[in-house]
């Protein structure tokens, strides 16, 4: 079986194929990847040389080489985006590019040889923002982000191409990930990463702003659920970690991190900023089984350990891309 995943440079879809390369039972995949290495796409989040790993340096809007790929692939699991939602604010034109033409660009591809499942990996986002409760999967997207629309516009497309052409399509949508290896401009990492060098964390407004937090290998368990349990046409949402105002997800970072609140600098709200996100997860659990394993104390705390000992990782990439 060989399974094409597309992203896994980067943070989620690089736990997914370390995930499957650590499983050595008889009949697991060969994994082929597709990555363009984007500003957030590293080869060191993935095991180069494991015999069942190729690694191809491409975009998913290479209609040519993705044609060439899938011709080979028996599955698809999708990661490959433009995932930050700030830098969609500055400019949306690569998020619509990838996000949208590159996810159409590998359905047709996957339609033409006859691949599937095809798992698309989305966003809780794609829902907009409520105060109370949680989303269930029929609830009507209101994307408030270039980000969150681009999100929202593929995985229409992708549902399209199940009901259209009967595509073995599937979609997740997942709320906020944790772990190692995540790009140090996304929150944890950057407010670890600048409290372990002694500087400030920027906190949005007034830090009420609600997410629910989910340990990375908690969103692949999940995602290779649906890859191997789910079913055509349908989106399954993952979420199930720890609800917290970013204020409280601060306060603990500052704790784990052995600083102080006057390490916190409150800057100007991000624009159209949701409020809060909560998915219903309930048809993942009781179809699937799916159910999330870290706890989130020990995850956090073995997080921030984790970037605590890879200055070598993250260093690097902060100062290419110039966060501080
Ligand atoms: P990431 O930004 O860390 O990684 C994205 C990867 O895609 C990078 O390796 C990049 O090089 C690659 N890429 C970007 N454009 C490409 C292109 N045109 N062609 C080929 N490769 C390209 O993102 P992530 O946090 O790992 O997110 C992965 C997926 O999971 C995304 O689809 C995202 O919407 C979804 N998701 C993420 C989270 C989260 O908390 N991180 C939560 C829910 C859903």
């Amino acid at each position: 079986m060989n399974l094409l995943v597309t992203g896994a440079a980067g943070f989620v879809g690089s736990s997914y194929v370390r995930g499957l390369l650590a499983d050595d039972s008889a009949g697991t995949a060969a994994v082929t990847v597709l990555d363009k290495l984007t500003y957030a796409g590293t080869l060191t989040n993935l095991p180069v040389g494991h015999p069942r790993l190729e690694f191809v340096h491409g975009d998913i809007c290479d209609a040519a080489l993705v044609d060439k790929l899938m011709s080979g692939a028996d599955q698809v699991v999708h990661f490959a985006a433009e995932s930050h939602v700030d830098r969609s604010i500055e400019g949306a034109g690569a998020f619509v590019r990838t996000n949208v033409l590159g996810t159409q660009t590998l359905l047709d591809a996957a339609l033409r040889h006859g691949v599937g499942p095809f798992v698309h990996v989305s966003t809780d986002e794609v829902y907009g923002s409520l105060e109370t409760g949680a989303w269930p999967e029929d609830h009507p997207l209101r994307p408030s982000s270039p980000y969150s629309a681009s999100k929202a516009s593929s995985d229409l497309i992708a549902l399209s191409y199940h009901r259209t052409h009967g595509l073995d399509v599937r979609v997740t949508r997942c709320s906020n990930n944790y772990g190692p290896h995540q790009f140090p401009e996304k929150i944890v990492p950057l407010f670890v990463t600048n409290l372990l060098d002694g500087e400030t964390v920027p906190l949005y407004g007034d830090g009420r702003n609600v997410r629910d937090w989910l340990h990375v290998e908690d969103h692949c368990l999940g995602v290779d659920l649906v890859r191997t349990k789910g079913r055509p046409g349908e989106v399954y949402n993952l979420g199930g970690g720890t609800e917290l105002t970013n204020r409280e997800l601060t306060g603990l970072l500052l704790a784990a991190c052995d600083a102080d609140w006057d390490r916190v600098e409150y800057v100007e709200d991000r624009k159209g900023h949701d409020l809060r996100y909560c998915v219903d997860w309930t048809k993942a659990r009781t179809e699937l089984g799916y159910r999330p394993r870290h706890d989130f104390a020990s995850g956090l705390a073995e997080t921030v350990a984790w970037y605590r000992e890879h200055r070598d990782w993250w260093e690097p990439l902060k100062r290419g891309a110039r966060l501080r």
